[in-house]
């Protein structure tokens, strides 16, 4: 949905972003990965118009935060 606008569950092209966020208390679409809202990372969500399905994304530059974090694990 982020690289080819288009839903993968219906097809459709008709695609929304909500930009991630991080305020206060840690609220907005984000990821906290420590304690204070600094070690927050952002995740933008893509919202198909056509069908409600909805995907999740992280910008690249927070992966190696994300690895690091005690909170990620397999
Ligand atoms: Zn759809």
């Amino acid at each position: 949905m982020k690289n080819q606008k288009v839903c993968p569950k219906c097809g459709g092209a008709d695609i929304l972003i909500v930009d991630g966020e991080v305020r206060g208390y840690g609220t907005g679409n984000n990821i906290m990965l420590g304690a204070s809202i600094f070690s927050a990372v952002e995740v933008d969500r893509y919202i198909c118009c056509s069908c409600g399905y909805t995907e999740e994304w992280v910008n690249m530059r927070d992966i190696e935060a994300i690895r690091k974090s005690k909170k990620a694990h397999r």
